[in-house]
């Protein structure tokens, strides 16, 4: 089993985590004004890279977000940092 590093908790196995979303992948605002495509666009639309990514991932057991740097491909664990405003 794969584990990942939490920020907050260290090394836990990858069953703790969700994926959330890729990270630099900003929610349009403000969200009256977003029409029908561009939330389609933004929920359904990834670049899922090959290879070097950086994803936001939840802990399930903490209940913090934070940026896990992977390599998709080897699915080696690069680094993890936290999220802007979140301490460790
Ligand atoms: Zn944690």
């Amino acid at each position: 089993m794969q584990q990942f590093p939490c920020p907050f908790c260290g090394l836990r196995n990858e069953t703790e985590f969700h994926f959330a979303f890729e990270a630099g992948h900003p929610r349009p605002e403000p969200a009256k004004d977003v029409s029908d495509a561009e939330w389609a666009k933004y929920l359904y639309l990834h670049k899922a890279p090959k290879g070097k990514s950086s994803e936001i991932w939840l802990h399930l057991t903490c209940h913090e977000y934070f940026i896990l740097h992977r390599d998709t491909v080897t699915r080696e664990v690069l680094s993890c940092d936290v999220l802007p405003g979140a301490e460790a």
